[in-house]
């Protein structure tokens, strides 16, 4: 099969969705899927929506753009704040986006009346990641603005955390946001429907909490699509780490420790090339680079360790067991690798499903049907 792959398991991502909409259910708080990590792919998008997430986010319009074109229909939030420049495409494709300037929001109502439309807001807060948000003491005055301004309608606010520079949100920040919820509508009016409290970042919170407070709603990509809290980059119990897997071919496999410390002028590196173990390892060549995908994002098999990766190669190194020539590695992917992986145009992106088992439950293997895309 053509190399190199990205495997998609659709009913991982599927489970994985299912399982966090309904832990969060009784909590009250719904689930939007973010695929800004998967390109916006309509497949995966579904995946999402099919688990019970209530709408999907995503960064970019031609991701967007990408969704609507498959006939997606759910509601889409930007949660990137909208380009001037693309106001008219956010509004006709977008049912609210997230926003932190006035300039932006009067833009968009400006846009939404000449499609003869209204354009949601969700206002984003700065509560300590220093990436986007409104400094919590100007939020209720652009709340009310947004709230006097034809075309556009306050949907609620919301924070992100630990995307940027901030550490995980604590209780304390999640008590905040909630409290600037009540600030908003003691001063605007019942218009605060949304508390969207985060990404992926904010699960731990979210299900360890006693108190939700008014946070109704999260943004998840990570946690379903690769199973892992951004935060400490652990698994999380009970979902699947291996929804994405990437297969590299070996284009070469030779002992090179030989030829490698030839002309060492410094005595140090000299003395390291003499490591007896060193003339029993192999190196071998991977047909994937850094135009392909985050090498450092990577797990590599336990046999194989990383060495280095140019633009078209990975070089790794194995101890006793040399890879061949034509084998395919397993490569495990962070968040990071994904991103770039899904975005390659040389990676070929398989996607399979199981068919659900005949009692309707887990996933079989048997019935895998790999289709290539
Ligand atoms: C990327 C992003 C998310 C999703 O983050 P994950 O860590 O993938 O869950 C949520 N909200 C905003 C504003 C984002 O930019």
């Amino acid at each position: 099969m053509t190399a190199p792959r990205l495997e998609i398991n659709l009913s991982k991502i599927r489970q994985n969705t299912r399982v966090l909409v309904d832990r969060l259910k009784p909590r009250g708080i719904s689930v939007t899927g973010v695929t800004k990590a998967v390109c916006g792919d309509p497949r995966i998008a579904k995946a999402m929506l099919a688990g019970g997430a209530i709408g999907l986010a995503d960064a970019r319009m031609a991701n967007v753009e990408r969704l609507r074109q498959a006939g997606i229909t759910c509601p889409v939030l930007m949660i990137r704040t909208p380009m001037l420049s693309q106001v008219e495409q956010i509004v006709s494709s977008c049912d609210a986006s997230c926003n932190t300037e006035t300039e932006i929001i009067a833009s968009l109502a400006a846009a939404a009346l000449l499609q003869g439309t209204n354009h949601e807001i969700i206002l984003m807060v700065e509560m300590g990641d220093l990436r986007e948000g409104i400094m919590p003491e100007d939020l209720t005055d652009i709340a009310l603005q947004v709230t006097r301004t034809p075309g556009v309608l306050l949907r609620g606010i919301g924070a992100n955390f630990a995307c940027l520079a901030g550490p995980a949100p604590t209780a304390e920040d999640m008590a905040a946001l909630s409290a600037l919820a009540n600030d908003v509508e003691a001063e605007c009016g019942p218009f605060v429907d949304v508390i969207s409290g985060g990404s992926s970042a904010n699960l731990q919170w979210a299900l360890d909490t006693e108190v939700v407070g008014r946070v109704n709603s999260l943004r998840l990509g990570e946690a379903i699509l690769l199973g892992t809290d951004p935060v400490s980059g652990n698994p999380i119990s009970g979902l699947h780490t291996d929804a994405f897997v990437l297969q590299a071919e070996v284009i070469e496999t030779k002992a090179k420790s030989k030829l490698a410390p030839l002309k060492l002028s410094d005595p140090a590196l000299s003395a390291l090339s003499l490591v007896p173990g060193n003339h029993w390892k192999t190196r071998s060549i991977l047909a994937i680079g850094l135009q392909d995908t985050d090498p450092t994002g990577l797990t590599f098999p336990a046999a194989v360790s990383y060495i280095g990766a140019t633009s078209d190669h990975i070089v790794v190194e194995t101890t006793n067991c040399p890879l061949r020539i034509g084998s395919e590695i397993t490569l495990r992917l962070n968040y990071s690798a994904l991103l770039h992986t899904m975005a390659a145009p040389d990676v070929a992106k398989v996607f399979c499903s199981s068919r659900p088992a005949a009692d309707g439950g887990a996933a079989s293997r048997n019935g895998r049907h790999p289709v290539l895309l």
